[in-house]
């Protein structure tokens, strides 16, 4: 009896053990308020806390799944450049972070393209995943931002981001930083087309992406408690010396600031761009030359004004 309990006992208990972990691990996770959450809940609750109201991250499908009418869009195909321009290693090489990331989101990068409806208008809209290199924004992202507002032209259609990021990608160096301006610029067609653009500042938005393309919405809406800055606070707090506010680089405490124009509930995001864009469109249209014969196309414009820099 002895090789039974000493052998086969401890085999099955460690088998069920296993079992257990892995279907706990499943069904529940937690939230910053410290309570466990029945995992169901929070997706049926559009991934916020059903006890503390906190708004988790959301994967771009997920998104999109939020967003557009009855769940129903297309993902664009985007242009995807060359990996690993600069051939950067730090503790692990940077193909084989992209080569992670691609395996948790089943994207190419941080950035996703997709077309529907939003209260019965045609949109494009872009979102960002957290999980790909914490949302980073390199070159790949910048030419899918650029195709999805190329997209926006060529439909007619307005343009709504959903940014969640630390900022530029590193590993991408100068090259990251170029997209700065490539998107400062794309944008800047979109708005010669008058068309809308409206940001959807998610938790967090910093750094690079702060300083470009998501503080340049028309609207600006941020969801509650979201992180938005450009430098973080201990770096801000070491420079000035003072002590920082609590609320400091919250979605509040920016818009009582005049940073952002609005702070919406994730479950009323939908509603709200929905009646900001027959607005916005309806201004567009009495704004709006019928003289097309000045229509360029995004790619020649950004060529020209590449050329000019
Ligand atoms: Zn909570």
């Amino acid at each position: 009896m002895n090789w039974i309990s000493k052998f086969i006992k401890p085999k099955i208990a460690s088998l069920f053990k296993k079992k257990t972990a892995e279907s706990e691990q499943v069904l529940w996770t937690t939230c910053e308020c410290k309570n466990l959450i029945y995992k169901e809940d929070l997706q049926k609750n559009l991934n916020c806390c059903p006890k503390c109201g906190a708004h988790h991250k959301l994967s771009c499908n997920e998104r999109f799944e939020t967003f557009f009418d009855n769940k129903v869009f297309d993902l664009i195909k985007t242009p995807l450049p060359k990996d690993d321009p600069i051939n950067f290693v730090d503790k692990k090489k940077y193909t084989d972070r992209l080569k992670l990331a691609r395996k948790i989101t089943n994207q190419d990068d941080a950035v996703a393209i997709a077309t529907g409806k939003v209260n019965n208008i045609s949109v494009t809209v872009g979102a960002q995943d957290f999980r790909f290199i914490g949302g980073s924004f390199g070159a790949a992202s910048g030419e899918a931002f650029i195709h999805g507002i190329q997209h926006a032209i060529d439909n007619k259609n307005p343009f709504i981001i959903f940014s969640c990021s630390g900022g530029q990608r590193m590993m991408e160096s100068s090259i990251a930083l170029m997209q700065m301006s490539r998107t400062v610029l794309a944008i800047n067609e979109l708005k010669k087309h008058n068309l809308p653009y409206i940001v959807v500042l998610t938790n967090p938005t910093t750094g690079g992406v702060t300083a470009s393309w998501a503080m340049l919405g028309d609207i600006l809406i941020a969801e509650p408690k979201a992180t938005i800055g450009f430098a973080g606070r201990r770096v801000i707090q070491d420079t000035v010396r003072e002590t920082l506010p609590e609320e400091f680089q919250t979605a509040e405490y920016v818009k009582d600031h005049g940073g952002i124009d609005l702070v919406i509930e994730r479950k009323y995001l939908k509603d709200t761009v929905g009646t900001l864009l027959n607005v916005l469109l309806k201004k567009a249209e009495t704004q709006s030359n019928t003289d097309t014969s000045n229509v360029v196309t995004l790619d020649s414009s950004l060529q020209k004004s590449s050329k000019a820099l």
